[in-house]
C-alpha cells in the first residue's frame, strides 16, 4: 500500500516537473483550425489571440503553445463578426480569462456577435491609428478607418463585412508581421492609397483565406512579403486558396504555406 502511494507520488512529481520544464517558445502561431482564422502571439505567460476559428478545435491547439498552468489570455482581437473567426473565440472565452476583447463595431447583424456584445463587458473598440500594446509588442491597427457614426455602430465600408475586418501589423522576434483578416481588394486599394501600410513584411497572413478576391498583384508588390500564410480548411466549399491568388504568389516568387497542409505554422 505504502509502496503504491510512493509510486503515485513519484509519477505526480515527474508530471509536475515535466509541465513546469516544458519550454513555451515565444512565437507567432497560425493555428490550423479548419476553414477559419486563429493566430496566437505567444510571449512568455502573456498572449494575444487574433480570432478563434470556426469551432472548438482551437481549445485543442492552444495548450500546445500556451503554458498549461496559464489560464489567462491577456488580449483577444475579433477582427470581424463572421462565424469562422468568432465561434472559436466564444469557446476560448468560456475556458480562459481574458482581460480585453478588441473589436471594431461595424454595423451588421449576426446572432453569435450579438451574443458576444451582450454577454461580455470587457470589449474595447479599436480602429485605424490605434495601438494595442502588450509588453514590448506594439500592435498597430491599420484598418478599418472609422465609418460614419450611427450611434451604436459605424457605417460599413462597402456593405461587405469582410472589408470591415481589423487589419494589424507588428514587429516581434525581429520580424514584421501583417495580418489581413478577411479584407478584400476594395479595402486593400484604399489601404494602399492611404499609405496606411508598410512594406517588406516577413510574414503576411493572406486576406480572406487567400481567396481570389484578395492579395492583388499591386498589393503583394507593395507589401513584398517573404512568406504568406493561407488559413484554410481542407476541401472547403469556397475554393480557398484561390487558384488565381496562388498563381500571383508564384509569379512574384512569394513562398506560401497552407494551414491544412502544414498543420499549425509556428514562426519563431
Ligand atoms: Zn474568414
Amino acid at each position: 500500500m505504502t509502496e503504491n502511494i510512493v509510486k503515485t507520488l513519484v509519477w505526480v512529481i515527474i508530471g509536475l516537473v515535466y509541465l513546469i520544464s516544458v519550454k513555451y517558445e515565444n512565437s507567432v502561431v497560425f493555428l490550423n483550425v479548419g476553414q477559419g482564422d486563429a493566430t496566437l502571439i505567444q510571449h512568455g505567460t502573456t498572449q494575444i489571440l487574433v480570432d478563434g476559428g470556426p469551432d472548438m478545435s482551437i481549445l485543442y491547439e492552444l495548450p500546445k503553445y500556451v503554458p498549461i498552468y496559464d489560464r489567462k489570455i491577456e488580449y483577444v482581437i475579433l477582427t470581424h463578426s463572421h462565424d469562422d473567426h468568432l465561434i472559436g473565440l466564444l469557446e476560448v472565452l468560456k475556458y480562459y480569462s481574458v482581460d480585453t476583447i478588441f473589436y471594431y463595431p461595424g454595423c451588421n447583424k449576426n446572432e453569435n456577435y450579438e451574443y458576444l456584445l451582450q454577454k461580455y463587458h470587457n470589449l474595447k473598440e479599436v480602429s485605424a491609428g490605434d495601438t494595442i500594446r502588450l509588453g514590448d509588442i506594439d500592435m498597430n491597427i491599420i484598418w478599418p478607418v472609422k465609418g460614419e457614426d450611427y450611434g451604436v455602430c459605424y457605417k460599413p465600408f462597402d456593405g461587405d463585412i469582410n472589408n470591415d475586418s481589423i487589419v494589424v501589423d507588428f514587429e516581434y522576434l525581429g520580424k514584421k508581421f501583417l495580418l489581413m483578416s478577411d479584407v478584400e481588394t476594395p479595402a486593400e486599394e484604399v489601404i494602399l492609397q492611404g499609405g496606411l501600410i508598410g512594406s517588406n513584411y516577413d510574414t503576411l497572413k493572406g486576406g480572406h483565406h487567400c481567396s481570389n478576391s484578395s492579395s492583388s498583384k499591386i498589393f503583394l508588390e507593395r507589401v513584398s512579403p517573404s512568406l504568406v500564410i493561407c488559413s484554410v480548411g481542407e476541401g472547403n466549399s469556397f475554393g480557398h486558396p484561390g487558384s488565381e491568388t496562388v498563381q500571383r504568389f508564384k509569379s512574384l516568387n512569394v513562398q506560401y504555406l497552407v494551414t491544412y497542409e502544414e498543420g499549425n505554422i509556428q514562426i519563431k
